[in-house]
């Protein structure tokens, strides 16, 4: 397993559309394994193998709150087959989006079907946070981060903050000043 970097708005590869995997195989299971270790150590509860910059439909979560805990979830090709008419409403964040926070409005339910570690079909039933961190994962295998959920005024500004914080620490690292620490994502924001 390995630690890998994970890409930041607005990269270009975080707009583009994952492929599906053939099979579960070896390396797509390595590529789980690394995904659900960077996760950890950001730490998030959520993480789509394209914030890797693999373009590949894999997903992982492991969601440990008081009211959910699911242990490790590893998705391949995951699709949702069911989603209820009522929608529920969420604080969104993402580690690809640092520091920023959003409300998103997604179906309250949903069924997903995926396939495991293991390569078998499977359905799960999601409800809560689990149905919103389900969903905005599937959205990055789309190119879609929850900020194209907002509105395009509120987007913009989080998009021209992202991009001079990146120009900060590129400037910083050139003149060679320690990077700055990175502040933990916000415990209360569901994803
Ligand atoms: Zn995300």
């Amino acid at each position: 397993m390995a630690i890998r970097t994970i890409l930041t708005a607005p990269d270009p590869r975080l707009k583009k559309k994952s492929r599906p995997v053939g099979s579960v195989d070896a390396e797509v299971r390595r590529l789980m394994d690394d995904m659900l270790e960077t996760m950890y150590e950001a730490p998030g509860i959520g993480l789509a193998a394209p914030q890797l910059g693999e373009l590949k439909r894999v997903i992982v979560l492991d969601i440990d709150r008081e009211d959910v805990k699911t242990g490790p979830l590893f998705m391949a090709n995951p699709e949702i087959v069911e989603a209820s008419d009522e929608d529920a409403t969420y604080e969104e964040g993402c580690l690809s989006v640092p520091e920023h926070y959003s409300d998103v409005a997604r179906p309250a339910k949903v069924t997903v079907r995926y396939l495991d570690r293991d390569g078998a079909t499977r359905e799960m039933a999601c409800e809560g946070l689990l149905s919103t961190c389900v969903q905005h994962e599937i959205d990055h295998l789309d190119g879609i981060l929850f900020i194209d959920h907002i509105s395009s005024l509120k987007r913009n500004m989080i998009l021209r903050k992202l991009l001079k914080a990146r120009k900060e620490a590129e400037r910083d690292e050139a003149e060679g000043k320690p990077a700055k620490p990175r502040s933990k994502p916000k415990e209360t924001a569901a994803v």
